[in-house]
């Protein structure tokens, strides 16, 4: 039987100019499902200085690196643990590039070249590698069990076996559909 290509698990931040923002979010958010994304988990949270401190660690030396920890704290963010196929790279492209000028310019259609605002300010964040992933989903998701998930969840979420809520922005499984035979041989990476 053949195995499907398993899903990656990449964390998305909407920052707190596009939360204060319910257009912008609207946007944002209709983006992420029109690109095939499927929401794992999501969460609203205004992000702590310890949070922000632990998750910019490799900026700690960076000149922008107190401009970055006041924004973050600033006010709520959207936090969501999104899965496709290659997540962590096709949501980097969807952001567009981290200078919001360079994004502008060379990007205009994506995420930052749209809503971004500033180099501080430049509307998402997202996980560089599937180590950075898991790091950063520890940080804002401690429950949450990537080991578990992909033995128990990625099947249903590889073959679309799940229910949109839009008002709370999260897939969830859909048990009264059954999974075809050929997706039950998934192999976890
Ligand atoms: P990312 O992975 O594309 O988010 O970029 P980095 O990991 O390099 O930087 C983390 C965050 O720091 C970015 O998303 C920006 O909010 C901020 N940042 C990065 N470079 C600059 C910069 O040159 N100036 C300012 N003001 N902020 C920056
Ligand atoms: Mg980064």
């Amino acid at each position: 039987m053949k195995s499907k290509q398993p899903l990656q698990l990449t964390l998305a931040i909407l920052k707190p100019h596009v939360v204060k923002s319910p257009f912008v979010l609207q946007k944002i958010r209709d983006l992420i499902i029109d690109e095939g994304f499927k929401v794992v988990r999501s969460r609203r949270t205004i992000i702590t200085p310890m949070e922000a401190e632990s998750f910019y660690a490799d900026h700690k030396e960076k000149f922008f690196y107190n401009r970055l920890m006041t924004f973050m704290c600033s006010g709520p963010s959207d936090i969501h643990i999104l899965t496709a196929h290659d997540a962590i790279a096709k949501w980097r492209t969807l952001m567009g590039p981290t200078k919001v000028y360079q994004a502008q310019f060379h990007a205009p259609h994506t995420i930052r070249g749209m809503y971004g605002l500033s180099d501080t300010r430049n509307a998402t964040h997202g996980s560089d590698s599937p180590e950075s992933s898991k790091r950063e989903i520890a940080i804002f998701f401690k429950e949450f069990n990537i080991e578990h998930w992909f033995k128990n969840e990625e099947i249903f979420y590889n073959s679309g076996n799940l229910k949109f809520d839009p008002s709370l922005f999260i897939h969830t499984i859909d048990r009264t559909r059954k999974i075809n035979e050929s997706d039950q041989d998934t192999t976890m990476i």
